[in-house]
């Protein structure tokens, strides 16, 4: 079927909200809580510091400062990787303003075994489904990392070779042939053995994405990071057949969702925030027209975002986007806009 058909929509894009607790800086200034989430009846409520005025939002699941990393990879990422290990595509999107906790839903906290987030989960769900594996399935885990930055994808796990003098890994274009469909040429892909595995592989990505930047912070508020894991399983049949199946899971931290505009106006600054918001809110408008059911042209090909996740999203694909919030008061206009643009999805 063709990506993007809507037929399968209603169960296979779901949006979800998480809400962080108050961080011990919030907690000590005392600024107001303005959020409360009821898991139970899958809302989030938020309340306008300046009039009082509330608001109710209904999601797919409600995640509150209470809720567990397992709580979140059980309800949210488990069912898309059962999907993969059968050959499908899924994505995971973490999508809010800088601070609330995308990349903590993500990768979590590495050397903490309870805050590890959906990425180092989905390893250790993967791996444990393949060791109970019969034996006439054989299975081939692969993973690439890269990040698209002011419309520039970048491969988080080049190579020295394959880097520019600064350190920086050299900037790969996108490709589309009738095999392989819609591809990122050049870009690096590391076979994975084991759960444990992955936390090399991460840091190696983690480490080039700070040499690609020199601050930070701004990079990684600014960049999406696309992890995406291939599981190839080859089944040999009672009669002497082989049955190969491939499904591709993306766990993307996108770039924060917050206004960009508002300081460090220069000319630079505003052609890379007008950059971001485009990649955001076309995501916004291909998730929409995949759910709404009615649209016939998705929007794929007006960001690079969209176009190398285009066989992930849509079809038989499950997709994920999580919005995730603060629960302060001087975070309240970015809340509202999250909330709003997580709406828009459903
Ligand atoms: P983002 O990636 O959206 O910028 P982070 O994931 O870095 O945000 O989160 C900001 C801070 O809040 C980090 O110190 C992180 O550990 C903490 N944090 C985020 N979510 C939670 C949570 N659910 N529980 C505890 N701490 C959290
Ligand atoms: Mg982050």
């Amino acid at each position: 079927r063709a990506p993007g058909s809507a037929d399968n929509r209603g169960d296979n894009i779901k949006v979800v909200v998480r809400c962080r607790p108050p961080s011990s800086e919030e907690v000590k200034a005392g600024y107001p809580i303005v959020v409360a989430v009821n898991s139970v009846h899958r809302t989030i409520t938020v309340k306008d510091p300046s009039t009082d005025a509330s608001k109710v939002y209904t999601f797919d699941h409600a995640f509150g400062a209470d809720s567990t990393q397992p709580d979140i990879f059980n309800q949210v990422a488990r069912p898309i990787i059962d999907n993969v290990l059968e050959g499908y595509n899924g994505t995971i999107f973490a999508y809010g303003q800088t601070g609330s906790g995308k990349t903590f839903t993500m990768e979590g906290v590495s050397d903490k075994p309870e805050l590890r987030g959906i990425i180092p989960n989905s390893f250790v769900h993967i791996f444990g489904h393949i060791s109970k594996a019969e034996d006439n399935k054989r299975f081939l885990v692969r993973v690439s990392y890269f990040e698209i930055y002011k419309e520039q994808i970048r491969d988080l796990l080049a190579k020295k070779g394959d880097r520019d003098r600064a350190g920086n890994a050299n900037i790969l274009e996108i490709k589309e042939d009738k095999l392989k469909g819609v591809y990122v040429k050049d870009l690096s892909e590391q076979v994975v053995y084991s759960a444990d595995d992955l936390d090399r592989i991460m840091a190696v990505g983690k480490k080039n994405r700070v040499t690609a930047a020199t601050k930070m912070n701004l990079h990684s508020s600014r960049s999406h990071a696309i992890f995406t894991v291939i599981v190839e399983k080859s089944e040999r049949r009672s009669d002497g057949s082989v049955h190969l199946c491939v499904g591709k899971l993306n766990l993307v931290d996108l770039a924060g969702s917050e206004r960009q505009t508002k300081t460090e106006a220069t000319d630079d600054r505003l052609k890379e925030a007008a950059k971001i918001n485009h990649g955001l809110s076309n995501l916004g408008n291909v998730i929409a027209a995949l759910t709404d059911g009615k649209s016939t042209h998705v929007p794929y090909r007006n960001s690079k975002l969209t176009r190398i996740l285009q066989d992930s999203l849509g079809g038989n694909s499950k997709t994920v986007m999580c919005a995730n919030v603060g629960p302060a008061g001087y975070n309240y206009d970015e809340t509202v806009n999250t909330l709003r643009y997580a709406t828009r999805a459903k």
